[in-house]
């Protein structure tokens, strides 16, 4: 073997020894799908589980969490379009000249931020 040779199968061999990422990914196919191993390879480590970087727990996590933070803004605009009818009877007590209209802005905010 010479010298080119002997360099190519080195890198043969260190290709062969990079982990593929282990993350199982879904191929949909019209309307059918299969599951495969992940074709990158793998950039880190997680106990012992090698993840390209979009499957690493890490980026897994930042993504996850930036979905909650959507959810939680949308579960916010829901509960007060939810409320919306609430508040407006509130607002319209206060209008025909309510006798404590703190009081019950303070209450009716209470509620709403205390309850689900
Ligand atoms: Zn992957």
């Amino acid at each position: 073997m010479g010298i080119l040779d002997e360099a190519k199968y080195q890198k043969f061999m260190d290709d062969d020894k990079t982990p593929r990422c282990q993350e199982r990914v879904w191929h949909t196919m019209g309307n059918w799908g299969q599951s495969a191993q992940c074709c990158r390879a793998g950039k880190a480590e997680d106990d012992g589980v090698w993840h390209c970087k979009q499957h690493s727990n890490v980026e897994v996590r930042r993504r996850r969490k930036k979905k909650g933070e959507k959810y939680d803004k949308e579960w916010a605009a829901m509960r007060l379009r939810i409320h919306g009818p609430h508040f407006h009877g509130v607002l319209e007590q206060i209008a025909n000249g309510h006798n404590d209209a703190r009081e019950l802005a303070r209450e009716a905010l209470d509620e709403f931020n205390g309850g689900g």
